[in-house]
């Protein structure tokens, strides 16, 4: 059975465009209840072990970079179904590619500045939440 949580960050190119309010807002409209969040900065250390399974991909410094540019707000939601359905709200990884009214279509500008991160399985949906919170830090 698919489990009930996710982790997402919006990412430096969003935060930074000032879209962060109309895409939580997308994001909760959409069912999904906030239980944990928190306004950071990645650098070089924390992103490149958030991306480790990215290490041998040739984007991997560059993504490394951007994630690292910039605040990001990290979150933990809760819906039935949150991967698969968060995954769908955000669209495909290039924006191009992404269905017309998703996240990713209304607000990514490249491949690699896409605007959200959406974890692609429970078990990684885990590890990303613990990755940024402690369990006094979620509702
Ligand atoms: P996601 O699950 O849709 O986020 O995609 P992936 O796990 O495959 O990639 C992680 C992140 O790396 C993406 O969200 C992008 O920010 C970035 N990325 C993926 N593919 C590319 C690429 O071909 N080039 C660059 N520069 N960045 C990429």
């Amino acid at each position: 059975m698919a489990g009930n949580i996710t982790f997402t960050m919006i990412k430096p190119d969003a935060f930074r465009a000032g879209n962060s309010g109309t895409m939580i807002k997308m994001i909760q409209e959409a069912g999904f209840a906030i239980k944990a969040m928190k306004l950071t900065q990645l650098n070089a250390k924390t992103a490149g072990a958030f991306y480790a399974v990215h290490k041998e991909r040739p984007f991997y410094q560059d993504l490394i970079s951007y994630m690292s540019s910039g605040p990001i707000i990290a979150m933990i939601l809760e819906k039935a179904n949150a991967v698969e359905d968060f995954r769908k709200l955000i669209g495909a990884t290039d924006p191009a590619k992404a269905e017309e009214g998703t996240i990713r279509k209304l607000f990514a500008t490249s491949i690699e500045a896409n605007a959200i991160h959406g974890s692609d399985s429970d078990e990684n949906a885990g590890i990303e939440g613990d990755f940024f919170f402690s369990q006094f830090e979620r509702v």
